[in-house]
């Protein structure tokens, strides 16, 4: 059966695990997905979409320092693809996103998606995987936020 449900952020159709989300025009989209997460208690997705923003922060982690490098660029962009996971950290929703943005010269900017704002639409499909509660530790070795499964 087909829930529908509408926010002042969001509003979308579910069937089963199976969102189709629809985030409101100026919205974050980071910080809207994640309300959504909450919202909907989901602990475990995959998450494709499109769409279009005015401005978005990308971030690309230099392997050698471990540090982030962020990057923004004001301008219309197309969402070509928007591709994440939703799992949890200490608990918390924790989204890894990535964006790949089309400017108006039909070039391609793309990375790790710190903050995007919608001008136009930004359509999602997310897909919950039941059943599964997949938690995220910091790895020192690659600075990174690493999936933490446990050792059976
Ligand atoms: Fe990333």
């Amino acid at each position: 059966m087909e829930t529908v449900k509408h926010t002042a952020r969001y509003s979308f159709s579910r069937q089963g695990g199976n969102y189709i989300l629809s985030i409101g025009n100026h919205e974050e989209i980071i910080s809207a997905l994640g309300q959504f997460c909450e919202d909907e208690d989901i602990q475990a997705a995959e998450i494709s979409g499109l769409g279009a923003v005015s401005e978005a922060t990308l971030r690309f982690l230099d392997p050698a320092t471990k540090q982030y490098v962020d990057k923004h660029f004001e301008e219309q962009m197309e969402i070509s693809n928007l591709c994440g996971n939703v799992s949890r950290k200490d608990g918390k929703v924790y989204l890894h996103v990535h964006l790949s943005l089309g400017r108006r010269d039909y070039s391609l900017v793309g990375g790790h998606a710190l903050c995007a704002t919608i001008n136009g639409a930004c359509e999602l499909f997310v897909r919950v995987l039941e059943g599964q509660h997949p938690q995220r530790i910091f790895d020192p070795q690659t600075g990174l936020n690493l999936y933490d499964f446990p050792k059976i």
